[in-house]
C-alpha cells in the first residue's frame, strides 16, 4: 500500500514550481559605451559545472549568427559577492565550475545593428538588437538572455526597467509597475520568440474577429504612423482570415515596425514569430512603403502556417547551438512568399498584371543573381555554410516553385485543389508540437493530395536541377512568357551602368555591391568586360556605396550623355581571397534591354485557360 496526504504533494509542487524559474533583469536608462548589463538569477542547481550559452542561431533565420560575439564581461558571482571561475568553452558557451555556488550571473551586451567593431557574419536587422538611449531599444531578446544548458524549458522572468517615455510593445502581454514591465513566458524558447520594441509610442491595438491585433511603429521622422499602417494591415488581415480557412490562427499577434532612415547594411525585410513578427524598414510615407508594408506583412503572417506549425523535426526540436538544417527551405520560405502575393491577388489586394510582374521580376531575378544548377533541396540543406550566398533564392525560385506546384496541382485536380488545401490537409496531420521527418515530406504529399504525377514535379524541379517550365505553367492560366525570338523583333534601348539592378546582391564582408551571375550583364557590360562577381565602388569618381547607391546611380544616368568618358571602378575576386581594382573604361552608350524573360497576357486564351484561371483565383 501507498499512501500519501494530497496536500503534501500539493505543497511540495507548489513550492518546486515557486523556485523553477530563471530570473533576468535590465535596466534601458543604465547604459554605459553603449552597452546594456544583464542579470540573471539561476534556479536551484546541482553540484558540478554547468553550462550557460547564447544562441549560435535562431529560428527563422537561416545563417549562423553567434550572439555570444556581443556578449563582454561575463561574471558567475555567489551569495556573498564572490567571482567564481568561469571558462569559455566556446564564443557562445561559459562553464561555471561550481554551479550549486551561483547567486547571480551578470555579462555586459553590445547591440548588433551598430557595433562594427565586433567581427563576424553580419547580423540581418530584424534579428538583431538596437539600444538608443531615450529613443529606441529593439530588443529581439535572443541577442541578450542566455540560457543554462539542461534548463531550457524552465519557466522565466524578464524584468525590464525603461525611461518614463518609452513604453514596451511585444506580444507576450508584460505586468507594468511603475517604470517596470514584467514579462513572464514557459521557457526559454518562448522568451527569445517574442521580441520586444522600446520606443515612444506610436502604437495601437485593434481586435479582429476573436484576435487582438497590436501595432507598433518607430519613425524617426514621423513619416508614418501606426493608424495609417493599420489601414493597410486590416484588409490584409481579413484576406488571410479568409485565405487560412475563416479563422485567424492566433488570440494576439504583433507587429513590431522599425523604420530606418538609412539602412546601413542595404538589407530590409523581418522576422517572423509565433505571436509577433519584427519589421526593419527604409522610412518612407505611406504611398511609397504601403505596397512593401503589405508584401513583407503578408509573407511574415503567413509564416503561421510554416514553419511555425508544420515543420521537420530539425525545425521542431530547434537546437540552439547545433542547429541541423531541413531540406524544405521551398516550403518554409517559398510557399509562404508564394500564397503571400497568391492571396493578394486572389483577395482583390492587387490585380493579377502585379502578380505577374511579381512573378517576373522572381524569374529575372532568379536567372541573374543564383546559381540555379544546385537541387533546391541541396541548397537548402546545406545553406549555413557551402551555399549561403544562395540563400535569397527562396523569395525568387522559392516561390515560384509555389506558384508551379499550385498550378499543377490545380491542373490535376479539374481546378478544385491547389497549395492551399495542400497546406490544410498537410496541418491535419502535424502541428507545433508533431514534427514531419524530412525525408519523407514529398512521400506525404503525394499521398495526403492524391496526385501521383506530384513526384515527378518534386523529383524534378526541387530535389532535381532541372530548368523550372515557367512558360507552360504560365500558358495553363493564359499567359506567356517572352522567348529570345520574340524578344528581338521589338528591341528597347536604355541608358544603364552595364547591368541590370536585378541582379546587384550586397557582400556583407567587404559592405560592396555586386554583380550575382552572368545574366545580369548587358551588352553595354559585356563590352567592358564586367563579369559576374564583380564588386562596384565608384562611376566617374563617384562613390558607389551601399547607403546611397540608388541615389547616386539615378543622378549619375540623368547626367550623363552618350559619348562621353565612363569608367566604372570595381573589385575583381583574384581567387586568392582578395580582390584586385579594375578601371573599366568605354563611351558611355544606350543599351538593348532584353525583353526576353518578360510576362504577356495571351491574345486569345481558350476556354480551358480561361477556367482554370478563374479556378486559381477564386475566392
Ligand atoms: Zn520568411
Amino acid at each position: 500500500m501507498r499512501h500519501s496526504f494530497l496536500f503534501v504533494l500539493l505543497f511540495l509542487g507548489f513550492q518546486a514550481l515557486a523556485q523553477q524559474k530563471v530570473s533576468y533583469s535590465i535596466q534601458l536608462g543604465k547604459m554605459s559605451h553603449d552597452q546594456l548589463i544583464v542579470e540573471v538569477k539561476p534556479p536551484a542547481l546541482k553540484a558540478g559545472p554547468v553550462e550557460y550559452c547564447f544562441p549560435k542561431i535562431v529560428p527563422g533565420t537561416y545563417a549562423n549568427y553567434d550572439f555570444g560575439r556581443y556578449i563582454s564581461n561575463f561574471k558567475a558571482l555567489d551569495a556573498s559577492g564572490k567571482e567564481l571561475k568561469i571558462t569559455k568553452k566556446s564564443v557562445n558557451q561559459y562553464v561555471i565550475k561550481e554551479g550549486q555556488k551561483i547567486a547571480k550571473i551578470s555579462y555586459a551586451v553590445d547591440d548588433t545593428w551598430d557595433s562594427p567593431e565586433i567581427e563576424g557574419e553580419y547580423v540581418f536587422e530584424p534579428a538583431g538588437t538596437s539600444f538608443q538611449a531615450d529613443t529606441l531599444f529593439a530588443l529581439n531578446t535572443h541577442g541578450l538572455l542566455g540560457y543554462f544548458k539542461g534548463f531550457e524549458k524552465m519557466a522565466i522572468e524578464l524584468e525590464i526597467s525603461h525611461p518614463k517615455n518609452l513604453f514596451g510593445a511585444s506580444s507576450i502581454k508584460s505586468i507594468q509597475k511603475g517604470n517596470k514591465d514584467l514579462f513572464r513566458a514557459q521557457n526559454y524558447q518562448e522568451i527569445v520568440d517574442a521580441p520586444i520594441l522600446y520606443s515612444v509610442p506610436d502604437t495601437l491595438t485593434l481586435t479582429l474577429g476573436k484576435s487582438e491585433v497590436l501595432i507598433s511603429v518607430f519613425s524617426p521622422n514621423n513619416t508614418i504612423n501606426a493608424e495609417q499602417i493599420a489601414e493597410k494591415i486590416v484588409p490584409l488581415l481579413e484576406a488571410q482570415k479568409n485565405y487560412l480557412g475563416g479563422n485567424l490562427p492566433v488570440k494576439r499577434y504583433a507587429f513590431l515596425i522599425v523604420l530606418s532612415e538609412q539602412l546601413k547594411n542595404g538589407n530590409f525585410g523581418a522576422l517572423e514569430h509565433a505571436q509577433s513578427s519584427f519589421y526593419y524598414l527604409p522610412e518612407g510615407n505611406i504611398q511609397t512603403l504601403g505596397q512593401t508594408i503589405q508584401d513583407v506583412c503578408a509573407h511574415e503572417f503567413f509564416h503561421i502556417l510554416t514553419p511555425l506549425n508544420i515543420h521537420s523535426e530539425e525545425i521542431g526540436n530547434f537546437d540552439f547551438i547545433q542547429p541541423r538544417m531541413s531540406q524544405h527551405l521551398w516550403l518554409y520560405e517559398g510557399l509562404t512568399e508564394y500564397a503571400a502575393h497568391h492571396m493578394q491577388v486572389k483577395y482583390g489586394l492587387t490585380d493579377l498584371g502585379q502578380f505577374m510582374s511579381t512573378i517576373q521580376e522572381k524569374w529575372q531575378t532568379m536567372h541573374m543573381q543564383f546559381n540555379n544548377e544546385i537541387p533546391f533541396t541541396e541548397m537548402s540543406k546545406k545553406v549555413l555554410d557551402t551555399h549561403k550566398d544562395q540563400y535569397s533564392n527562396v523569395y525568387q525560385k522559392g516561390a515560384l516553385l509555389g506558384f508551379g506546384l499550385d498550378l499543377t496541382l490545380r491542373k490535376g485536380s479539374n481546378g478544385t485543389y491547389g497549395t492551399q488545401d495542400m497546406m490544410r490537409d498537410l496541418a491535419k496531420e502535424y502541428g507545433p508540437n508533431k514534427s514531419f521527418k524530412d525525408d519523407v515530406l514529398f512521400d506525404k504529399l503525394v499521398q495526403i493530395t492524391g496526385q501521383a504525377g506530384l513526384a515527378d514535379y518534386f523529383k524534378n524541379y526541387i530535389a532535381g536541377k532541372k530548368e523550372l517550365p515557367l512558360n507552360a505553367w504560365l500558358n495553363d492560366i493564359g499567359y506567356g512568357l517572352r522567348d529570345k525570338h520574340e524578344a528581338n523583333e521589338n528591341p528597347t534601348y536604355s541608358l544603364t551602368l552595364g547591368f541590370d539592378f536585378q541582379a546587384l546582391s550586397i557582400n556583407s564582408e567587404s559592405k560592396r555591391v555586386y554583380i550575382g551571375a552572368e545574366p545580369g550583364i548587358n551588352e553595354f557590360g559585356k563590352s567592358l568586360d564586367l563579369r559576374a562577381k564583380d564588386e562596384l565602388i565608384s562611376v566617374n569618381g563617384l562613390p558607389l556605396d551601399i547607403s546611397n547607391f540608388v541615389k547616386s546611380t539615378e543622378e549619375f544616368i540623368q547626367k550623363i550623355r552618350v559619348g562621353e568618358v565612363f569608367d566604372l571602378e570595381i573589385a575583381r575576386p583574384n581567387g586568392q581571397g582578395g580582390f584586385d581594382i579594375y578601371h573599366l573604361r568605354a563611351p558611355f552608350e544606350r543599351t538593348k534591354v532584353d525583353a526576353q524573360n518578360t510576362i504577356y497576357e495571351l491574345k486569345n486564351p481558350t476556354e480551358a485557360q480561361l477556367k482554370l484561371r478563374k479556378d486559381w483565383l477564386r475566392s
